[in-house]
């Protein structure tokens, strides 16, 4: 038996009292129906209601031929009157995010003719794909223009017209539709079939934030957030800022430029500090001039500093050099040779000194958790 829908007569209505006509177990929920709900079902791109039926939590909602499926935590007594109440912060914002969706797609459809062919109600953010290329600049443009659509607050308007009536409407839809169609349309910017739930004046979506555009399939994807989802996001975004305008001692609204100043100055300091390593390196290496095999210890360094090291080394010892940098227990290691295969070495010394790791036959990098007795004595036993 289909169910009486309370949210299409009153989207805003969030309890009611209903019948339990059925409870039937469906692996650890029950699945119930009722005569009449507040509860919306997904469908139409729109996430369903979450809410109570009594002391039940209901945790998804799904219509089948018009009937509405509770599906609850607990079971609930057949034939009695339950009280039903929807988490109506959820959906006021489904309301918000859904009612913004169809007025950017309105304007993107209305300036670029572009259809929207795919729609996502995320829990983070909504995404809604678009059958042409939207360029950055145009989402600035498109993002103005929704908000000034929502500031001029009109009214939304939900009508079923007749055959006639629909087919000459120029109204947007993904698919052909049969039976009656719901049309929602917020004049002068959108007319679309849609059977979701949408707030009654563009004023209450607040916002719209078109966060970003990217190439999607041979058209775009548009991410977005309406009313206080994207309050939260902004807030989150401006607390973000404010830290890093503190670290930064950079106005807030010059917090790029700081920050581009300090990776460059960033980028300066390491570039002087390899120049500095390598002139050490070329000096240290000296010392082992024609010394063959050489096995050197060095507080830590980086990856890359640790290969200069044993480059340095190996231009000069005329054998092999292991450079191990670190302390006990964690060893970065360089090995590198001019003749013959190091990577069997590598491998051995990965086994038997738990590390990892590997390279070239001339060269390999990696690190061990071993100590430097540990590393002195492999190198001492190994068959060369
Ligand atoms: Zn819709």
């Amino acid at each position: 038996m289909p169910t009486e829908k309370l949210f299409y007569v009153n989207q805003y209505q969030t309890e009611a009292t209903a019948t339990v006509l059925s409870c039937t177990p469906d692996g650890d929920r029950w699945r119930v129906t009722l005569d009449r709900t507040v509860f919306y079902p997904t469908g139409g791109g729109q996430p369903c209601d979450l809410g109570t039926l009594g002391d039940s939590q209901v945790v998804d909602v799904s219509e089948h031929e018009g009937e509405v499926l509770h599906l609850c935590d607990k079971p609930l007594p057949v034939g009695e009157t339950v009280a039903c109440r929807i988490d109506w912060a959820r959906r006021f914002s489904l309301m918000q995010q859904h009612s913004g969706e169809h007025i950017v797609s309105g304007i993107i459809h209305e300036r670029f003719g572009y259809d929207n062919v795919g729609f996502h109600m995320g829990s983070e953010t909504i995404t809604i794909d678009y059958s042409g290329e939207i360029t950055p600049e145009e989402l600035r443009q498109i993002e103005q223009a929704a908000n000034e659509a929502i500031w001029k607050n009109v009214g939304t308007e939900i009508f079923f017209p007749d055959a006639q009536t629909l087919a000459a409407l120029p109204y947007r839809s993904k698919k052909a539709l049969s039976g009656a169609v719901r049309i929602v349309r917020f004049p002068g910017l959108d007319i679309c079939a849609c059977c979701g739930l949408h707030v009654a004046r563009t004023g209450e979506i607040g916002l719209v934030k078109l966060l970003s555009v990217t190439r999607f399939h041979a058209g775009s994807r548009i991410e977005l957030l309406c009313g206080g989802r994207a309050l939260d996001y902004l807030s989150a975004i401006y607390d973000q800022n404010r830290e890093i305008s503190a670290l930064l001692s950079a106005k807030p609204l010059e917090t790029a430029s700081a920050a581009a100043r300090l990776k460059d100055e960033l980028s300066a300091a390491q570039y002087r500090i390899t120049q500095l390593e390598n002139e050490v390196f070329a000096r240290k290496a000296q010392a082992f001039a024609g010394k063959g095999d050489v096995l050197l210890f060095e507080t830590a360094m980086q990856p890359g500093a640790v290969r200069r090291l044993a480059d340095a080394v190996l231009s000069v010892c005329g054998g092999r050099c292991a450079v191990f940098a670190g302390a006990d227990g964690a060893y970065q290691y360089a090995i590198g040779t001019r003749e013959g295969d190091l990577r069997g070495l590598c491998r051995a010394m990965n086994d038997a000194l738990r590390g990892r790791g590997g390279g070239k036959p001339g060269f390999v990098q990696g690190s061990v958790s071993a100590s430097r007795l540990e590393i002195e004595s492999f190198f001492a036993n190994e068959n060369r």
